[in-house]
């Protein structure tokens, strides 16, 4: 099963992964309540948490020991640091201890899904996305949005990697995108990278 967990706050949404373990994207802000109240609601223990990349909106409200991050924004969660970008939300940040870097292919399966992490930079360095074979489900992060990219104006951003990301997104067999922002949507890769690297299409 998976449940999508829409903010409709400066938080990211959230998703929850059911199976034999169960997995969670993104907790964003530590007040999002809607996830909190489902969490109780359906009394779920979370198993682990992945994080589609560092920024305190997805990562503020980890908690527990499991949580999973790509290698390259491991240390901004670890010690908390600017490229966290929590300065936009809180005065003092501390960080989360991370449990696991993932690289890219790594997998990680809650029994009924497997999630594959796809290396996507452009938006942070360690930016991921993360695909669901089994239902053609990808978790886009910050990195794709119904009518977006994600913005690369922030520490380690770069807009020729979110192009390449982009691209590599193209060639995946995704129909249903769940991104950190914003309502989900049905793949749209081609008029995305027409709209915004129209030169390249
Ligand atoms: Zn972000």
């Amino acid at each position: 099963m998976i449940y999508e967990i829409i903010s409709s706050t400066y938080s990211s949404n959230s998703y929850i992964l059911t199976g034999e373990y169960t997995i969670l994207i993104d907790p964003g802000l530590p007040e999002n309540i809607p996830l909190k109240s489902f969490l109780q609601k359906k009394m779920l223990t979370i198993n682990c948490i992945i994080n589609t990349h560092c920024h305190y909106d997805h990562i503020g409200g980890n908690f527990g020991e499991e949580i999973y991050v790509h290698e390259n924004d491991a240390n901004a969660i670890e010690t908390g640091n600017y490229k966290t970008a929590y300065m936009n939300f809180i005065s003092e940040f501390n960080g989360f201890p991370v449990k696991r870097r993932l690289k890219e292919n790594d997998v990680i399966s809650a029994g009924d899904h497997s999630l594959k992490v796809l290396h996507t930079p452009g938006h942070t360095s360690g930016s991921i996305c993360l695909l669901d074979a089994n239902t053609n489900t990808l978790f886009s992060g910050d990195t794709w949005f119904m009518n977006g990219i994600g913005r690369t104006d922030l520490p380690s951003g770069n807009l020729n990697d979110l192009e390449k990301s982009l691209m590599k997104l193209a060639k995946i067999d995704a129909k249903h995108i769940c991104p950190g922002h914003g309502m989900p949507f049905e793949n749209n890769i081609e008029n995305i990278i027409r709209n915004f690297f129209p030169e390249d299409w």
